[in-house]
């Protein structure tokens, strides 16, 4: 291995371990067992070199949020055994595209969409998993389905042909504390489960809310910058 590859991958494997220490905590902290939670490697703006060390590392799942950028990236790394997970907003007119490459998408947060998706799977003969995206600040505008809306929308995944209800997912509101937040994601998580028992998955918690969202009852945290590094800014 080149030194840059070397020194890049012991920077991945500190940030592996930082995160898996407050994952630990955080588990013990919430009586809950590590193993209760899937650590999603956010590897948007992160070259592909970066997804074949995290999976050198032993990561297994990543995620991505512009289909621009993920297809290209998953078709190259097709050899590796990972688990893709569309975490961004989505277009109905990407549903083709991500289905061809995710296994779980995050981000279903209208009827719209579910239909797109399903189209495209029934065509691709794939089953994609969906989480109900939940906006958790009244401003749907940055993706997400009302709270009231969620029973009704996972009504529909769970009738829609090749697509497999998989749970909610949320990204903390700014400006308050995410605790308060991932707590009603839980409730909300709650009531899809008893209509739906298969869908389990809770996905929240970033590199800066990790803990919060562990103590919320979250299985799934997708982290970026806490393993990655700082993504440089869109220009
Ligand atoms: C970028 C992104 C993340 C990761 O955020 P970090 O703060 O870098 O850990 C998680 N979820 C979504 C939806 C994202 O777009």
């Amino acid at each position: 291995m080149s030194p840059d590859v070397t020194a890049r991958r012991a920077q991945i494997a500190a940030g592996l371990a930082e995160v898996g220490r407050r994952v630990t905590d955080a588990c013990r902290a919430a009586g809950r067992a590590d193993s209760e939670i899937t650590l999603i490697a956010v590897t948007k703006t992160y070259p592909l070199s970066d997804v074949r060390l995290l999976a050198e590392l032993g990561v297994t799942d990543v995620g991505e949020n512009r289909d621009q950028e993920a297809a290209p990236k998953a078709a190259a790394a097709a050899d590796l055994p990972l688990t893709w997970h569309f975490v961004g907003q989505l277009q109905t007119n990407k549903a083709r595209s991500v289905v061809g490459y995710a296994d779980l998408v995050h981000s279903v947060d209208r009827p719209r969409l579910v239909e797109a998706l399903s189209h495209e799977a029934v065509r691709a003969g794939r089953e994609v998993g969906c989480l109900i995206q939940v906006s958790l600040d009244d401003r749907p505008e940055r993706g997400g389905a009302l709270p009231g809306d969620v029973l009704a929308l996972a009504g529909r995944i769970a009738a829609a042909e090749g697509l497999r209800l998989g749970g909610v997912m949320a990204v903390a509101p700014f400006g308050e504390a995410p605790g308060p937040a991932f707590a009603r994601l839980h409730e909300i998580a709650q009531a899809v489960r008893k209509e739906h028992p298969g869908a389990e998955i809770i996905s929240a918690g970033m590199s800066g809310d990790l803990a919060e969202a562990i103590a919320n009852g979250a299985t799934h945290l997708r982290v970026g910058t806490a393993l990655l590094g700082r993504r440089a800014p869109f220009v």
